[in-house]
């Protein structure tokens, strides 16, 4: 079940025109024009392996999970405990200490109830950074709320990087737990989360990583990382809606109660108690997406068989052409300049609401997207009401960023 990691082979680098015939949906029309799709920090596209995996469960092997003897429940719990093996490898962790889930905000909340709701009391603190998605301050909240814990903010530095000498001296003794992004989808500030939980186990603080905008696109070791729990979410990794995973350390899960009740989750019920199955499926009540984690672990498949070395080289790539060719916009600003950012890029035009400029880029097929981000108390530091978000991928292209740049340009004419 838990297969150590061996070296990542390199692979070679792939024809990326020939990786973008891979997603049907990158050859659509949008309003009469290609679609350059630049919004994969919302949800990113699917390659058709990963349609496919999910297709073919539903026409050749479908049944539920860990209940039927019969061929097809055998083979549906087969795809579904492999596909836990394969995202437990992809993250460099075990396979028992791999939690299936919803999603990153599903992953957040079950830390929040199970492990912090009971531990936490008056006069204990919740670190949360500033550049949080609303899935990691908001659980914090509701858990602050009942615990009477406070929250206290790590701030940012001008350039959107965390102010790692601020952060360090927050964690004073009174602070438990500290939640961070890896990679914000705002400002694409990649947190150095290694040495950051290695200065927060140092103090006995609790590490929630939130991995989201971490997993699509780069290698990832999270045992390496040193973190207590890491959340990721499926369908930015190219996979299915409704799949992601929460990873933590094995005594977390084993001293956590369930967070949810139902079957498949307990060993034994009886109106006199019920004892609860280990760990991770104490903690996955009722019938799972299986179809949708069979399609995460094609997109697993896909995306090792891109090279995720590739794919961090060629989406730094496309982000230096696109920050390049953004910034000769007079007016344009760019919200996050960390150094090695992802590649997210959040700006504004003067004189231009996002919305605006937004919808007339939809004329022209481009999708990018426009607002908070599900980062309200980030936009309150940048003191903006909204900004626009282009989101790249691999799958871009540098033909893509120069008609992107072309049509941001013709709406700001419209809007000027
Ligand atoms: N955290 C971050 C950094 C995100 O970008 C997102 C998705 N926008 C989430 C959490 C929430 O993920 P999900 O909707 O899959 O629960």
């Amino acid at each position: 079940m838990n297969a150590p990691r061996t070296a990542p082979a390199t692979i070679p680098t792939p024809d990326w025109d020939g990786v973008r015939t891979d997603f049907p949906l990158l050859t659509r029309e949008i309003q009469g024009k290609s679609l350059i799709y630049l919004d994969s920090a919302n949800t990113g596209q699917k390659p058709a392996s990963v349609i496919e995996a999910v297709d073919d469960f539903y026409r050749r092997h479908n049944a539920n999970v860990s209940r039927a003897v019969h061929t097809l429940g055998t083979e549906a719990t087969d795809a579904y405990e492999g596909a836990r093996s394969k995202l437990a490898r992809f993250l460099n962790v075990r396979a028992d200490e791999l939690v299936l889930c919803s999603g990153t905000t599903f992953a957040i909340n079950l830390v929040a109830y199970s492990w912090a709701l009971p531990r936490l009391k008056s006069g204990d603190t919740l670190l949360v950074s500033r550049m949080e998605h609303h899935a990691n301050i908001v659980p914090w909240q509701l858990v602050a709320e009942r615990t009477g814990a406070r929250i206290k903010v790590a701030e940012l530095t001008a350039d959107g990087s965390l102010d790692l000498p601020a952060l360090y001296a927050a964690m004073t003794t009174d602070v438990k737990l500290l939640a961070l992004a890896h990679v914000s989808n705002v400002l694409g500030t990649v947190n150095p989360v290694r040495e950051i939980c290695r200065e927060a186990r140092k103090r006995g603080i609790v590490t929630v990583v939130d991995g989201s905008q971490a997993a699509p696109h780069r290698a990832l070791d999270v045992a390496a990382i040193g973190c207590d729990f890491y959340a990721i979410t499926g369908h930015k990794m190219c996979g299915p809606t409704g799949t992601g995973a929460l990873w933590a350390r094995r005594e977390h899960l084993q001293a956590m109660p369930p967070f949810i009740g139902g079957g498949e989750m307990i060993r034994e019920v009886s109106f006199e108690g019920t004892v609860f199955n280990d760990a991770p499926h104490k903690f996955e009540a009722g019938t799972p997406n299986i179809a949708g984690f069979i399609g995460l672990g094609a997109a697993v498949d896909y995306l090792q068989s891109v090279g995720m070395a590739n794919i961090e080289a060629r989406e730094n790539e496309l982000l230096a052409h696109a920050t390049e060719e953004l910034l000769k916009i007079d007016g344009l600003r760019i919200f996050g300049r960390a150094p090695g950012k992802a590649a997210v890029i959040s700006f504004l035009i003067e004189g231009a609401h996002a919305h605006d400029l937004a919808t007339l880029l939809d004329l022209e097929g481009v999708a990018i997207r426009s607002g908070q981000h599900c980062a309200h108390p980030l936009l309150q530091f940048l003191g903006v009401a909204a900004t626009c978000r282009a989101s790249l991928a691999f799958y871009n292209t540098h033909d893509e960023i120069e008609r992107f740049v072309v049509a941001l340009k013709k709406a700001r004419g419209l809007l000027a």
